[in-house]
């Protein structure tokens, strides 16, 4: 690789110098984000509580929209329709919007679990099953 020593020796000069300056460039960073994280503690803390809300509101409409579609089936303000997919009978109500609670898509469990471990909508679930 390396015809002469001196060749050898400006090559190691020059790579020692970019490690060097690598590691430089590193640990600036590391003390810049301490920094930014130190500066920024409570706005930090502020965006982690907010999305940890959303989360659980996310999750407690969940909950309130599943048990709305329990309540309207029990006291006979809906049924419990056929997979749309396939047609399978007492489906499983499925929401695209937590906010409509008694506004829901029929899906066997199959199709049910197909729609959302994939992260589909309806259209997906058409046009990838066809
Ligand atoms: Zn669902
Ligand atoms: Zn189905």
């Amino acid at each position: 690789m390396f015809k002469t020593r001196e060749e050898y020796r400006k090559y190691h000069r020059e790579w020692k110098r970019k490690k060097r300056e690598d590691e430089d460039f590193r640990e600036k960073e590391r003390v810049n984000n301490r920094k930014y994280r130190e500066k920024n503690k409570n706005k930090i803390k502020e965006i982690q509580r907010l999305a940890d809300k959303k989360r659980k509101k996310k999750h407690l409409n969940k909950i309130q929209a599943r048990k709305a579609v329990n309540q309207a089936i029990k006291s006979k303000k809906m049924e419990r329709g056929k997979c749309v997919k396939c047609g399978v009978k007492n489906a499983e109500g499925h929401h695209e919007d937590y906010s409509k609670p008694l506004k829901v898509i029929w899906f066997c469990g199959m199709h049910h679990r197909l729609i959302h471990r994939k992260n589909w909508g309806i259209q997906e679930l058409e046009i990838k099953t066809k």
